[in-house]
């Protein structure tokens, strides 16, 4: 028997991370327990390095295979594949053994062509939902698998929008949108020089190869050095029926943490939006709800998705991070995996985990990322100094930590000022991908649109880097590197503050202080003192640096280098003088 490259999700487990990626596999284990999981199939990391191995070429064995699988999908859903009067529509999603949020690619609504989105609007009698999907379809696949620019499409959705008088998307018709997905399709043969496919199965195999492609894309390469995941893992694909969120105001999307992701506090943190595809949430395209109004608008859909918190974290035994769909009042659930957190947070929801009996210390140990740790060093704003300040605007605060620079308006220009050692504060209308070395190289990250599970601020906690995300405040004017805050214009090198925790933006200069470690930290530092082998010395050569590194809890000296001694004010002259 040869290799088995793809598998169902109810074929798959937990444990087999490696093999179908952390997405796959976390869906495969939802599946078993018994949570609504739209159920699909995830074609294995193995593939994708055999694509590699084969010159980036998906061999036939592996396309059998996938489609054998497009038959089971089909058995179980009752749809078909390319079918006018019950299609099956999915979408295909990357998703490596680590995971890597935002870095690789998705395709929503693949199987959708002319007569299938045609007959689909006319037996649902939801015009709008039908060409709302369609438009979709054909901008992620022109973007994610033909490489046609997002922003061509963008341009004709905000033409559109201007023709029409309306600000969101969800204002526009089902025949606006229907022009649009011709529109869409006539900027793609114009770009492509081909017309739009329209095989089901010629998009699918397009679609997997995209997302194989894309482990290799520079995003990802980079988002990979600074996280040490290998690029030998490659990525697994997991083809999904899809949930519609966008059917109506009785559906909708969203993300949501058991616990707050910022500070650890136990309950519901997250954000959803009515009538809407899962991108739209985090792609921060409009400004979600938080999620307690779900409460209001699916009162069922929310009973069921507390359940499913609960069962999640007594199951994983960890903080959740769930991405969810409701179609029709019902709940579908499309991911969970651990929480990204900020150091402050791992440590609460470690002791808490410990007190609520669910891991024993040892386990709370081991769930802290040491790198992590480095985050509660960040400077706060000078206590005094804040007093007073009076704040500017307000966002969300994203990331803790607080920040002072001067104003960039691209990443480019945050690399560029911050090598000839120029502080900057990164503000962006909203942040992508693109963006992260220009957000590795700031203080601090600020936002106009996008909520707190908006790109900017998953990516930004990951780094324990200061961000604002979603200050609506801010009148933008990115193209000629300036915005407008209560009533002063900023420009380029102007400085500016913002905090972190509280969301709070500053005009001008305040001062920072280091942070102090005392509550969980001494509580997780006391534990690990319990069941550490190794000791720490310090690498110290001045008596305050001595000092410090004792406070930290430092055993000793290990490295104290006799040059730096010399290099003090008021000795080095003496020590040329003896030289
Ligand atoms: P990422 O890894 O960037 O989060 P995902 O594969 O999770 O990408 O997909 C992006 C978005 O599309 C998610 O918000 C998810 O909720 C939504 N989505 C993915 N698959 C489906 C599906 N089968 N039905 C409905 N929504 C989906
Ligand atoms: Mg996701």
């Amino acid at each position: 028997m040869s290799k088995k490259f793809v598998y169902l999700f109810k074929e798959g487990n937990a444990t087999m991370r490696e093999l179908l990626g952390g997405k796959g596999a976390n869906l495969a284990e939802m599946t078993a327990i018994g949570l609504p999981v739209p159920q699909g199939f995830t074609v294995t990391t193995e593939a994708c390095t055999q694509y590699y191995e084969d010159g980036r070429k998906i061999n036939d064995e592996i396309k059998a295979e996938i489609l054998e699988n497009i038959t089971k999908m089909e058995e179980i859903t009752g749809k078909k594949f390319g079918d006018k009067e019950n299609p099956l529509l999915v979408s295909v999603r990357s998703g490596a053994r680590a995971s890597m949020p935002g870095m690789m690619d998705t395709i929503l609504n693949l199987g959708l062509n002319e007569e299938v989105v045609e007959t689909m609007a006319a037996m649902s009698g939801n015009a709008r939902w039908a060409y709302d999907c369609y438009r979709r379809f054909i901008q992620m696949y022109s973007d994610v698998v033909m490489e046609v620019g997002k922003k061509y499409f963008e341009e004709l959705i905000d033409k559109m929008k201007e023709e029409k008088g309306v600000t969101q998307d969800v204002e526009l018709t089902a025949e606006d949108l229907k022009v649009l997905a011709e529109q869409f399709k006539a900027e793609y043969k114009n770009k492509i020089g081909k017309d739009f496919p329209t095989d089901p199965v010629e998009q699918l195999m397009g679609a997997v190869e995209a997302v194989f492609r894309s482990w290799d894309n520079p995003r990802a390469n980079v988002y990979r050095r600074d996280n040490d995941i290998p690029y030998s893992w490659g990525t697994a694909v997991n083809v999904q029926m899809m949930a519609f969120g966008n059917m109506g105001d009785d559906c909708g999307t969203g993300v949501a943490f058991t616990r707050d992701p910022a500070t650890g506090d136990k309950g519901l943190m997250g954000e959803f939006l009515t009538n809407a595809q899962g991108e739209d949430v985090v792609a921060g395209v409009r400004t979600p709800m938080p999620i307690a109004e779900m409460a209001n608008k699916f009162p069922e859909a929310f009973a069921e998705f507390k359940k499913v918190c609960a069962i999640l974290e007594d199951h994983y035994r960890d903080m959740q991070d769930m991405e969810f769909t409701v179609e029709h009042g019902k709940l579908f659930m499309l991911q969970t995996r651990h929480g990204k957190r900020t150091a402050k947070a791992a440590l609460k929801i470690a002791c808490d985990l410990v007190d609520e009996g669910m891991i024993d210390k040892k386990q709370a140990v081991a769930m802290i990322d040491p790198r992590n740790l480095d985050t509660l060093l960040h400077p706060q704003f000078d206590a005094k100094a804040l007093k007073a300040a009076a704040p500017a605007g307000r966002g969300l605060g994203a990331s803790p930590g607080a920040a002072c620079g001067k104003v960039v308006f691209t990443a480019e220009d945050a690399e560029a000022w911050n090598a000839r050692g120029e502080k900057v504060v990164l503000v962006r209308l909203e942040t992508s991908p693109e963006d992260i070395t220009g957000m590795k190289a700031s203080q601090g990250i600020l936002t106009v649109r996008g909520g707190m599970t908006s790109h900017a601020a998953v990516v930004a906690r990951g780094m324990g880097k200061c961000c604002v995300s979603g200050c609506g405040e801010i009148k933008m004017d990115e193209e000629n590197k300036k915005f407008e805050l209560a009533g002063k214009t900023y420009t380029e090198g102007d400085f500016i503050s913002i905090d972190g925790s509280t969301g709070r933006i500053y005009d001008g200069i305040i001062p920072t202080v280091d942070a102090e470690i005392s509550g969980n930290f001494g509580t997780i530092m006391g534990w690990a003192d319990k069941y550490r082998r190794l000791k720490v010395r310090t690498n110290a050569d001045t008596p305050s640096d001595a000092k410090k590194a004792r406070e930290l809890g430092a055993e000793g000296i290990g490295l104290c280098r006799t040059e730096h001694m010399f290099f003090g004010e008021g000795r080095i002259d003496a020590f040329r003088e003896m030289i």
